[in-house]
């Protein structure tokens, strides 16, 4: 695909100029707007306004130095960040991401996709994301609480209940929110549902856990039955053994699928017999191990050391992949080895996992194609039930969560079905264009409250 409006491809060229070494923020700005063509010809007022202009500069960029004491007593430094993207529909809204890999680029293309994302979910929460350089791998639990407590020192200044709510990603989970809301409520003096993805008895919504993951089903189902496929007897890879892949592996097994092929950075399982996703949790959420350590529990299992950006996974023959682990993980090679292996469906838990070949791939050739944004939406979603309970100081049992969930889920998916048939998009294969469906969705809702509130920001 490319930008065929000069108005996008302009702002594009000049976004370009001013960030050229922000290559995954560009590769995420350039997938939407190739997609928002026939919404710019049809509304002028957008262009009229700037909107583009304005949607993809962040309202602000925090970035600031976290100091902490390791367990030697040597003094490490980190750099911190929050990306505070776009407030027009609520308070921003995004996860902290504690990898190393993570710089302003990354963090600025998962701000930038987090705005359509929440703004899917059909709940009123803006787009943000934060992070830090930090390596959580192998650090002792006092280790990672004085990195959080630092963290949290400074992101005070600029988060709360009404303004910014950070949430967990990569390398954050309940550990690490805990400890930062701890130092949060110390600071402040105040217990607010500034961080989602708390401990239940500290404010925390049932099935957020899980929420990623099932959403990503949920969605995935929906897809499938639309164009009269189902779970049933599927053969599924799932890439990544974390948060979203877990709980995927749950949702996909009791919809009657197998899940065959699981992974982390070193490496992938192959479990024929389908792997058993509370294995899976008792190794990574209790343990903190490697997957290859699956073969202690099931014999008959098989492991591959993978350690190049964890292609390998793709080669295993199945017929839904679900990539859960990281962007870009699957590039035009990997999709076509799905392609020629018979895969009919691809629904991303990851953030902007396929690289854009990748997608080409999908699309020329009819695999139903569900979008992050839409698709892994579940979690930001179950973020905002949980904000909505902090609020009321009242909590939902978890089938009443996710049953919510489920159905904003079905709402996401349809709402991205409606937009694409409103502008009447396909893919080249003839199925309905689900990922110009939801960025047009997503865009649209913000850029409605952007036209209603003038030139605030
Ligand atoms: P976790 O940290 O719980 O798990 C990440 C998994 O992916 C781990 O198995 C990890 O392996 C693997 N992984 C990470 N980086 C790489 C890499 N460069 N190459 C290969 N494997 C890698 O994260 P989550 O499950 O929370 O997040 C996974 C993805 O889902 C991310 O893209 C995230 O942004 C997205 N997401 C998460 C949401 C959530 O609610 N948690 C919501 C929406 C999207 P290892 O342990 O070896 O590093």
């Amino acid at each position: 695909m490319a930008i065929k409006n000069a108005y996008l491809q302009s702002v594009f060229d000049g976004l370009k100029a001013r960030n050229p070494n922000e290559p995954e923020f560009l590769q995420a700005v350039e997938e939407v707007l190739e997609t928002l063509t026939p919404v710019i010809e049809a509304r002028p007022e957008i262009q009229n306004a700037g909107i583009i202009e304005r949607i993809v500069e962040p309202e602000r960029t925090i970035m600031f130095r976290v100091s902490w004491v390791d367990d030697n007593g040597k003094v490490q430094v980190n750099r911190g960040y929050r990306v505070q993207f776009n407030s027009a529909i609520g308070p921003y809204k995004g996860g902290i991401r504690l990898h190393p890999s993570v710089n302003l680029s990354i963090l600025k293309f998962l701000g930038f996709e987090q705005i359509f994302k929440n703004s899917l979910t059909t709940l009123p929460i803006g787009g943000g994301k934060g992070g830090s350089d930090f390596d959580p791998k192998g650090k002792s639990d006092n280790e990672i609480m004085r990195f959080c407590q630092s963290f949290m020192t400074e992101l005070t200044k600029h988060v709360g209940p009404d303004t910014d709510v950070p949430a967990g990603d990569i390398g954050t989970g309940a550990r690490e929110i805990g400890f930062m809301f701890g130092q949060y409520k110390r600071l402040r003096n105040e217990f607010t549902g500034v961080l989602t993805g708390k401990a239940i008895p500290a404010g925390g919504s049932l099935a957020r856990t899980e929420a990623t993951g099932f959403g990503l089903c949920y969605y995935t189902k929906e897809m499938l039955e639309h164009d009269g496929k189902s779970f049933q007897g599927k053969r599924v890879v799932i890439s990544g053994s974390g948060n979203v892949a877990i709980y995927a592996c749950q949702k996909a097994t009791e919809f009657g699928a197998k899940v065959i092929a699981m992974s982390d950075s070193n490496g992938y399982i192959v479990d024929e017999n389908g792997i058993d996703y509370k294995t899976i949790q008792v190794i990574k959420e209790q343990k903190r191990d490697r997957i290859k350590t699956y073969l202690n529990y099931v014999k008959d299992a098989k492991y591959y050391e993978d350690k190049n950006g964890s292609k390998g996974i793709w080669t295993v023959p199945c017929d839904i992949a679900l990539p859960c682990a990281t962007q870009n993980e699957i590039n035009e090679e990997s999709a076509n080895a799905l392609l020629k292996n018979g895969c009919i469906a691809v629904a991303e838990g990851a953030n902007m996992p396929s690289t854009p070949e990748a997608i080409a791939v999908y699309q020329k050739n009819g695999i139903l194609y569900g979008p992050a944004k839409a698709a892994n939406a579940g979690g930001v979603a179950t973020s905002a039930l949980e904000m909505c309970q902090n609020s009321m100081r009242y909590s939902w049992s978890f089938e009443e969560v996710d049953e919510k969930l489920h159905n904003i889920m079905i709402a996401i998916y349809n709402n991205s079905v409606d937009a694409a048939n409103r502008y009447n998009l396909k893919t080249p294969a003839g199925k309905i264009d689900l990922m110009a469906g939801a960025n047009i969705a997503g865009f649209e809702k913000v850029a409605n409250a952007m036209l209603w509130q003038g030139v605030a920001y």
